[in-house]
């Protein structure tokens, strides 16, 4: 009997769940570590931080996912992993042992440490889990919220724009017209985005009043305050932390190959380099060369990373895989419109809303 290990119920485990469903391997034992048995869809989650949909309508149910898989579920983390031994560490305490491994774990922020009373309140935007148990706190306690308060983002790219401008609609909805400002460390918005787009979304943000400040690198949490190197400050009672994506610290320690950043380094079958027993995909993964870390590429990864399992436990030729060239995105600016950018086109409206509506929806559908 062969060991297979999912760690991360990510977009692109979620396709191999779907398929190993269809067409399971006989003799291979699947196993998936979750940190939750409803993972949620992450294009989905400014939709819910502004209101307009429940958590449940955004998650992928993994538990069913892989309960028809026939897999294993094991709702836990996992801390460690030993490379030489192929074992993983789970925070539960116990040891998982496998053949072949899966990384889908996604990336993570890193959020600056509070030493100061009285602090902004902090919500950062992962794990995701954790955002949705803070902002629901906080809906819980609107009646502490100052009625004007200064509620900053911090993160000038996609994540960013999207999920300000939704708490800011929440904010709306319950009656607190916060003041809105979005730091950025680069001068520009959108790294990477065609100009149209850029602009479009500086209209957006302007249309619901966010104070926009370019080159401003937050270094340290004040009271009720953020202090870049320069001097800068900015007053903040909220922070929206959606800088950057890091990686997972554990990956590093184990004796895999991983870029300066730590992310682990993958060949164009989407095994590891230093231990081509083990595949890592999405965001957590280093392709050569580098992609952006954005969900479209996981979800294309999921159908090569399927096959390429099942050709590994089955001693069959793997594919490679190719990256597709450009991305649309569909960002949802929280007013019932979206900006619709794809390679040097951009455009926006409530038609762009609708579509995103639509390509989400069929994306969760799809697994349900
Ligand atoms: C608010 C927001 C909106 C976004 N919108 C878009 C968008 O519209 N389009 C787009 O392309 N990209 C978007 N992104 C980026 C996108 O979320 C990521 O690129 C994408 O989720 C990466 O997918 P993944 O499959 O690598 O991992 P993920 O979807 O992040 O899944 C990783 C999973 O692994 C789990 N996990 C992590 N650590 C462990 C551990 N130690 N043990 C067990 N499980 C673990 C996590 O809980 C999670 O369930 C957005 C990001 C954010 C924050």
């Amino acid at each position: 009997m062969q060991r297979l290990l999912l760690i991360g119920a990510g977009h692109a485990s979620a396709e191999l769940l779907r398929r190993w469903a269809a067409a399971p391997l006989p003799e291979v034992e699947l196993t998936l570590v979750s940190l939750e048995p409803l993972a949620p869809y992450s294009g989905m989650v400014p939709g819910w931080l502004a209101g307009d949909y429940a958590w449940e309508d955004c998650c992928i149910d993994f538990a069913r996912l892989a309960a028809r898989a026939g897999a294993r579920l094991v709702v836990d983390r996992v801390v460690a992993l030993d490379a030489m031994r192929r074992e993983v560490l789970l925070a539960g305490g116990s040891v998982l042992a496998a053949d072949t491994m899966v990384l889908n774990i996604g990336s993570t922020v890193r959020t600056p440490a509070i030493h100061h009373e009285p602090s902004p309140v902090l919500l950062a935007t992962r794990p995701l889990g954790a955002l949705r148990r803070a902002v629901d706190t906080l809906v819980e306690r609107w009646r502490d919220v100052p009625q004007a308060p200064e509620l900053v983002g911090v993160g000038g790219g996609a994540a960013g724009v999207e999920t300000l401008l939704a708490l800011r609609r929440r904010m709306l909805r319950a009656g607190r017209v916060p003041r809105c400002t979005l730091l950025s460390r680069d001068a520009e918005l959108l790294r990477g985005f065609n100009a149209t787009a850029r602009r479009l979304t500086r209209a957006a943000l302007t249309g619901a009043a966010v104070a926009l400040r370019g080159g401003f690198d937050v270094q340290a949490v004040e009271p009720r305050a953020l202090r870049a190197p320069d001097g800068q400050a900015q007053a903040a009672d909220l922070v929206l932390w959606a800088a950057g994506a890091a990686a997972h610290a554990w990956p590093a320690a184990s004796g895999l190959d991983v870029d300066a950043g730590g992310f682990v380094r993958v060949d164009a079958t989407l095994r590891s380099t230093s231990h081509p027993w083990l595949f890592a995909v999405g965001d957590c993964a280093a392709f050569d060369p580098p992609l952006p870390k954005a969900g479209v590429y996981s979800v294309r990864m999921g159908p090569v990373l399927a096959h390429n399992v099942v050709a590994t436990l089955a001693a069959r030729e793997l594919r490679a895989y190719q990256p597709q060239r450009d991305q649309l995105v569909l960002l949802n600016t929280a007013d019932g419109r979206a900006i619709a950018s794809r390679g040097r086109l951009a455009a926006a409206g409530r038609w762009a809303m609708r579509w995103k509506h639509t390509i989400d929806r069929r994306f969760v559908e799809r697994y349900r």
